[in-house]
């Protein structure tokens, strides 16, 4: 609406004005779909595809719909678009929007664009780190594979606990961090800072324990056996982080704990309670029973 309003040199007031469309607070936002259609010239489906504001909610099976963003909501993300496809299409000035927990690559541009921009000056050219766009193609794999619920859910731990593991236990002794900085650099030639530069270099061991932990397996297995050990080693076997002995306490053995948790609370009261806890993006309808397969 902002956009449209300034290539017409007037107030986003003004032009609700001239649409004859009042906003109140309990206005909702659906009110916009219609005179938004007739001043752009796009049909109402085509916008309600184009602008997450006026998708159908949390969970859909409409076609298009499952796998957006959902927004205004307290853990939605919203990210600067890349850059350089900003500037490719004719564009001045920044272009935020809502987005998904797997775009973390421009892989057109080569350009990291996830955690830790969150401005377009923060995105790092990542094209000497190949692997790291390739980790963007296996994560959108393990979503097709496992459902986006899981990965999601899987991804925001695998970082934390691969993160506070490396942190925790890392005091930089290769000059691993300090060689990356003086390559990652931002428009500005500054350094990521270190927790960016990291989720940058180790985002294929990050991907590839997500795609560990958003696979029932090993849940199903530490229920049989009654401890993680067939994990742990999963994690040094797939090459995330070799030689991990698991303790207690470590982040990967606490969102281990959180997570059976959880998995307890969902079998109870069903998936429809953890689509309200975890409002990000949109999803389709309540899964079928998971069995164990392969990863
Ligand atoms: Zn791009």
């Amino acid at each position: 609406m902002r956009r449209v309003a300034a290539a017409n040199h007037v107030s986003g007031e003004g032009l609700r004005e001239l649409l004859g469309v009042r906003m109140l607070k309990r206005t909702p936002i659906a009110a916009l779909i219609e005179p938004l259609s007739i001043v752009t010239g796009f049909e109402e489906s085509v916008l309600c595809l184009a602008l997450p504001e006026f998708g159908p909610g949390a969970v859909t099976n409409e076609h298009g719909h499952f796998g957006r963003p959902l927004t205004q909501q307290k853990r939605s993300l919203e990210r600067p678009a890349c850059r350089r496809c900003v500037h490719a299409a004719g564009i001045q000035g920044p272009v935020h929007r809502w987005t998904t927990h797997e775009q973390n690559v421009c892989l057109r541009h080569r350009l990291w664009i996830g955690q830790g921009c969150t401005v377009p000056g923060d995105q790092v050219d990542i094209s000497m780190l190949p692997s790291t766009s390739r980790a963007q193609r296996h994560h959108q794999n393990l979503i097709r594979r496992h459902g986006r619920r899981w990965v999601r859910d899987a991804f925001s731990g695998a970082r934390s606990a691969f993160l506070g593991l490396v942190e925790g236990h890392f005091a930089d002794p290769f000059g691993i961090i300090g060689e990356a900085q003086l390559h990652l650099r931002d428009v500005g030639g500054q350094p990521a800072p270190s927790s960016t530069t990291l989720g940058i270099l180790f985002h294929p061991q990050i991907v590839t324990l997500t795609g560990l932990l958003a696979n029932p397996e090993w849940a199903w297995r530490a229920r049989q056996s009654g401890h993680i050990g067939w994990l742990a080693a999963e994690v040094t076997h797939r090459d995330i982080l070799v030689g991990y002995a698991p303790k207690e306490n470590d982040p990967l053995v606490q969102w281990v704990e959180g997570h059976l948790l959880h998995r307890r609370f969902v079998a109870a009261y069903g998936y429809k309670l953890h689509d309200v806890f975890f409002p990000e993006e949109t999803v389709r309808p309540s899964p079928p029973p998971r069995a164990p397969s392969g990863s």
